[in-house]
């Protein structure tokens, strides 16, 4: 038995017999685990408070590696994003970024480029609550690139030609030019502003300040179409429940 001491964002937290917690967490040593925090829900825990999702949190805790659940020992609050802010949009595309990590990062798989993203896109998301959709279009982007299907807004993906504007192609995962998607049925057609948006986001150089200016609904439409490309690729449909509640919330 190991005693590791790592950062981590806690994805999830659920009651576990009568006072402790089974913690999802993101670590930036052993990707995704899981661990028991035993009497966590006692009014005098340690680690009571410490463990909702959105917090990002140093964490010790014992690793043995025929165990499913790990055993918590301690814990230390680095941050907890959104606790200044009554921006229930803004908390629910922080939830959409812990929800595609918990898709797209298998258990154990380690790998400290999504979980520097991860942390460096809720920081700015924490700073800037104006930008947060924009800021979640950034992240998907990313992701994207970091699992080897970076997209291409450069060239038509069948005729090679420059896209000025493009029409997403639902068949091939990719964008294609107007001529070419003459007859393709998509829901998703990128303006020369929007090619220019997607060119424009920091991508995994987010430690830029961001400040693109793109309407709203524009913004919502590509981090759906950002969506639909992953899930394409990825082979499996990512529904986050988060921006489902999002779209009920606003309508
Ligand atoms: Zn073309």
């Amino acid at each position: 038995m190991t005693l590791i001491k790592t950062e981590a964002l806690v994805l999830k937290t659920i009651p576990f017999q009568e006072t402790s917690s089974i913690v999802r967490l993101f670590t930036k040593e052993q990707g995704k685990i899981s661990v028991i925090a035993k009497g966590a829900r006692r009014m005098k825990s340690a680690l009571r408070g410490y463990l909702e999702p959105l917090n990002y949190i140093e964490a010790i805790y014992y690793f043995k590696i025929t165990r499913d659940i790990q055993t918590l020992s301690k814990v230390d609050l680095l941050q907890s994003f959104f606790s200044n802010t009554r921006d229930i949009e803004c908390t629910l595309y922080g939830t959409a970024v812990l929800e595609v990590i918990d898709k797209v990062v298998r258990d154990h798989q380690y790998d400290d480029e999504i979980f520097y993203l991860a942390v460096q896109i809720l920081k700015n998301m924490d700073l800037h609550a104006d930008q947060c959709i924009v800021l979640f279009a950034d992240f998907l982007l990313a992701v994207a690139d970091i699992l080897g299907y970076k997209l291409d807004t450069s060239v038509c993906s069948q005729c090679k030609a420059r896209l000025k504007t493009a029409i997403y192609n639902p068949g091939s995962g990719r964008l294609i030019c107007r001529d070419c998607g003459r007859y393709t049925s998509s829901a998703y057609k990128l303006s020369e502003h929007e090619i220019q948006f997607l060119n424009d986001l920091p991508g995994c150089n987010f430690d830029i300040e961001v400040n693109i200016s793109v309407e709203p609904s524009a913004a919502e439409r590509i981090t759906q179409l950002l969506i639909k490309y992953l899930s394409y690729h990825l082979d499996y449909p990512l529904n986050l429940k988060s921006l489902s509640l999002l779209s009920e919330i606003s309508q």
